[in-house]
């Protein structure tokens, strides 16, 4: 299997292959602005040093300031971070919002460390980025396994090291630091805009069979948009189980036994089923919001679903990209899909600078429209160019980026 970043150049060079960009261009896009490794120590609990490995690749800021948040997981390296941080150029480029494409992240098992020892190296990797960020330079948010109180934690380190007390350096804050109404759930959200401007064009029957693998912040919301939605969610999963029953799941419920025991194993009324499973039920739509590579060439020819919807970043890899369309399963891509979390980060920063706060009702107004029209105008696209969504969002993305550097 290639590695995220090869992945990524692999889709820019097929979109090159359908839409003529000045070749220099693509050239540029091939590597990023710049790439920061930091190392960060950490005095741990219990007194002895720890050295940290730290990443923040800003790609490119035609549009505006690098924007993209920083992951903390064990298996972070620097290839990972500069695919996400390629993925949020062509992502802010797609939501059409003045932003450019940036990431960030740290090697560590979060849950191996203690509030304290996350603490000192959250505001530890602030301290050795400080230089390059800021609000109307490099814009970070969170990501995988990075919370609100984290955000929180940087934007006051970063205010001690430079004196800026907008917040606006920093998104995904609390609500009481400045974060915006509806970020929690705007990711999720975005992806139901998406799907209901699509839905026509793939028929579905109004009542959708959904599985979705991952029940973090993205996936577990995205159950409950379904099923409040009247959509019948018959399987999810975290990182130790999934859980299925093909009359549906209790979403509410099992948020709440996932809170409570920390897992979905043991959730009553459902048949267990392992992550591989999950992801071959027969479905309407099938929703991964956990990892990239989870559908590679291996499991590619067993998705039942109708159509799959990206909430995570990169999950299917180009091999079984080709091998779905030839299947005629319908891919709307994770530029478009998930662009609801990027696009109410802007929102959050924008308040920030004005001293404004909106509230959810008018987030979520001002989030719709625009989900709506990229949609759209991608849609459109594919037609046009006789492509998947995924180059046609892509299509999209460059002609914006590209008329901006022009
Ligand atoms: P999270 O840490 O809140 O949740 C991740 C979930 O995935 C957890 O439930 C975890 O148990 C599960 N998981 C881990 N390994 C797994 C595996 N091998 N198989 C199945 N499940 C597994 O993270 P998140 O914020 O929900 O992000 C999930 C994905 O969505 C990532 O790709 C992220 O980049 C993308 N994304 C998130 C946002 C956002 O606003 N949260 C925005 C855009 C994209």
């Amino acid at each position: 299997m290639k590695n995220p970043f090869e992945n990524a150049m692999s889709q820019l060079d097929k979109v090159a292959k359908i839409k003529k960009f000045n070749p220099e261009f693509i050239e540029r896009l091939r590597q990023p602005d710049r790439d920061v490794r930091v190392t960060i120590p950490v005095k741990m609990d219990d007194g002895i040093l720890k050295i940290f490995e730290g990443y923040r690749v800003e790609y490119n800021n035609a549009l505006g300031p690098y924007k993209g948040g920083i992951r903390y997981h064990q298996n972070t390296e620097i290839n990972e971070v500069k695919a996400l941080a390629f993925w949020m150029a062509i992502k802010c480029a797609v939501a059409g919002i003045p932003m450019g494409g940036g990431k960030g992240g740290i090697t560590v098992d979060p849950k191996k460390l203690s509030n304290g020892e996350l603490e000192r190296l959250s505001r530890g990797w602030v301290h050795r980025m400080s230089d390059i960020l800021g609000p109307k330079k490099d814009v970070p948010a969170p990501d995988v396994n990075t919370t609100p109180e984290i955000m929180a934690w940087m934007a006051d380190e970063f205010r001690k090291i430079t004196g800026d007390k907008t917040g606006a350096v920093i998104t995904g804050k609390p609500l009481k630091k400045g974060g915006s109404e509806g970020r929690g759930t705007a990711t999720a959200q975005g992806g139901f805009y998406v799907f209901e401007a699509l839905k026509k064009e793939f028929n579905l029957k109004d009542k959708c069979n959904v599985a979705i693998q991952g029940f973090g912040n993205a996936g577990s919301y995205a159950a409950l948009i379904w099923s409040e939605a009247g959509h019948n969610v018959i399987a999810v999963s975290d990182s130790k189980i999934g859980i299925y029953n093909k009359d549906g799941i209790n979403v509410k419920k099992a948020m709440e036994y996932k809170k409570k025991t920390g897992s979905l194993s043991g959730f009553p009324g459902i048949k267990e089923i392992s992550n591989e499973e999950l992801l071959e039920v027969e479905c309407d739509l099938l929703i991964p919001a956990a990892f990239e590579n989870q559908i590679t060439d291996k499991n590619a020819n067993k998705i039942k679903a109708k159509v799959i919807l990206e909430l995570a970043n990169g999950p299917i890899t180009p091999e079984a990209d080709e091998i779905l369309f030839k299947k005629g399963i319908p891919i709307v891509p994770d530029v478009l899909a998930n662009s609801g979390g990027v696009t109410v980060s802007y929102f959050e920063w924008d308040q920030n600078l004005k001293g404004k706060h909106w509230t959810e009702k008018e987030v979520f107004k001002k989030l719709r429209p625009i989900l709506i029209d990229s949609s759209n105008k991608i849609h459109n696209n594919s037609k046009k160019y006789s492509t998947d969504l995924r180059r046609a969002a892509f299509i999209l993305a460059l002609e914006r980026i590209e008329k901006k550097m022009k």
